[in-house]
């Protein structure tokens, strides 16, 4: 059995009028993040984790976003898109620990719903998945509430 681990991060920036969504979940705010998609910072650095680990390009290559299928696209279709293509090479996700970056507001509450959702798209135990959350101490243009950012870090096991 060998190991393997990938690394993904993601930003976007806030905008006014625009859904919260962090892992799959919709969160109440007044600003949400700018993109093709749904703009889910968590479910785009998961997925690159993901592809990483398993040697499959990063997620601009999977799901481009001059491609209008993808426009306001929910994010976790990436996420279950990647788990069918680790399927097909035989990977296992082992672990997956996520760091999301927001000012405001605070995630911790919305952790478990997260965890459930983000579990069941990749066909996972939510044991499996494990999310922190940070502020940027009020520096740069995630601590001024102008941006979200999220790192992950995904073990994989091949068989
Ligand atoms: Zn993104």
């Amino acid at each position: 059995m060998s190991y393997r681990c990938g690394i993904g991060y993601d930003l976007h920036r806030l905008a006014e009028g625009r859904k919260l969504i962090v892992g799959g979940i919709e969160l109440p705010f007044d600003k949400g993040p700018v993109g093709h998609s749904d703009g889910d910072v968590l479910a785009h650095a998961l997925c690159d984790a993901l592809f990483g680990a398993a040697g499959l390009g990063d997620i601009g290559s999977h799901f481009p976003d001059t491609d209008p299928k993808w426009k306001g696209a929910n994010s976790l279709i990436f996420l279950e898109h990647a788990r069918k293509l680790l399927d097909e090479k035989h990977f296992v996700i082992e672990h997956v620990d996520a760091v999301v970056i927001l000012e405001k507001p605070k995630l911790g509450p919305h952790f478990p719903k997260m965890r459930d959702t983000l579990a069941k798209a990749l066909g996972v135990a939510p044991e499996k998945i494990h999310l922190k959350a940070k502020t940027n101490e009020g520096v740069d243009a995630v601590g001024r509430g102008e941006a979200i950012a999220s790192y992950v870090v995904a073990t994989l096991t091949s068989i």
